[in-house]
């Protein structure tokens, strides 16, 4: 860990992580490009009546290390790719998320990852649907990206790419969580008293941000002006197999342009798709030439709330200007701006 890492660290324990922690001016390298991270572990129900303090705590912490080892790779003159890789793959591994180890259950109890990449510089991008064995899906897009022919993989393919490409495979019960599971027992129980047969179930599920919190998404500004997003998920609680969400297509649940914004998304997939909610947002910034702050709330309150659809996005911009607007009660958030550290999980952060 790095000395500045060690300083954010003590910064943001002693302020209790909510609020934001400044480092001196010297250390703000005013006069060259900023360099950023955002990153989200997910929108939904979350209230403070229902969070114990310890679970506060180790969201603060997981979020804070995340946003530390994107930010140290910026930090060195590194990429943003690389910086958003660093930041997600953490949180993959991390169970308090809906990622990677941690994942939600597809309805016949197995796991199905979802995970996009997209860079503002060369517009390019990759993105996987429905893989089952891939340790890491935010490095096989990246894979995707790079060294395939292709933007998106799903499936069976996805896997044989993967193992052409050497990226580690493990079983799919290694993305198994206790908590995960009692949340799809939860799910179908509650399905199973509103739908007689088994076979309407998947036709009815829907996305209660009770039980699917925890997608995660990074986006990251390097000292070459260059944006990038990406965003990684299990998708939703008890969601029919086969299902695919916003999260890996691009333009819903990321999106990345140097001309205006890098964008990543989490909330009810089916509402981010049909609004396209990651590329709006950049088009309003691009075309309207509105702040990512306005942009950001039009889409988000103004447009994606009215129809139904809950969640929330990361806005960054090559000013190294940071917005996380989201309509739900809470969405686990953290900024890293030129060495300031701001942490949310809650609307109203004390
Ligand atoms: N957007 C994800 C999906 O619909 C879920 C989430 O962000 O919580 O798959």
């Amino acid at each position: 860990m790095s000395k500045l890492s060690i300083q954010l660290t003590a910064l943001a324990l002693a302020t209790g992580f909510a609020a934001s922690s400044a480092l001196p001016a010297t250390a703000m390298q005013a006069t060259e490009q900023p360099i950023a991270i955002a990153i989200h572990g997910g929108a939904g129900t979350i209230t403070r009546e229902n969070m114990s303090a310890e679970r506060e705590v180790e969201f603060q912490q997981a979020l804070t290390e995340a946003l530390q080892a994107g930010y140290a790779i910026l930090e060195q003159g590194g990429e943003s790719i690389d910086a958003v890789i660093a930041a997600i793959q953490l949180m993959e591994e991390n169970p308090l998320f809906n990622a990677g180890r941690g994942a939600v259950y597809t309805y016949t109890g197995e796991h199905e990852l979802d995970a996009s990449i997209m860079r503002g510089d060369t517009m390019d991008a990759g993105a996987v649907a429905g893989v089952k064995t891939v340790r890491s899906p935010i490095a096989l897009v990246r894979a995707i990206m790079e060294n395939s022919r292709h933007v998106m993989l799903s499936g069976e393919g996805a896997a044989q790419f993967a193992r052409e490409q050497g990226l580690e495979q493990v079983e799919n019960s290694y993305f198994n969580t206790e908590h995960r599971f009692q949340q799809l027992e939860r799910a179908l129980e509650r399905l199973r008293e509103q739908h007689n047969t088994g076979d309407q179930i998947a036709q009815h599920v829907d996305w209660d941000p009770a039980f699917n919190m925890g997608t995660v998404g990074a986006v990251a500004l390097d000292r070459e002006g260059n944006l990038v997003a990406g965003t990684s998920t299990g998708g939703m609680t008890a969601k029919q197999y086969g299902r695919i969400g916003d999260s890996p297509i691009i333009g819903a649940g990321t999106w990345a342009d140097n001309d205006s914004c890098a964008v990543s998304a989490t909330g009810h997939g089916e509402y981010f798709i049909r609004f396209h909610v990651a590329a709006a947002i950049c088009a309003r910034v691009k075309y309207l030439g509105e702040s990512i702050e306005d942009a950001g709330h039009y889409v988000i309150h103004e447009t994606l709330l009215p129809a139904g659809g809950t969640g929330g996005v990361i806005i960054l911009d090559r000013q190294g200007q940071v917005s996380m607007p989201f309509n739900t009660e809470g969405m686990y958030r953290g900024s890293l701006v030129n060495g300031e550290l701001t942490i949310g999980i809650y609307q109203q952060e004390e």
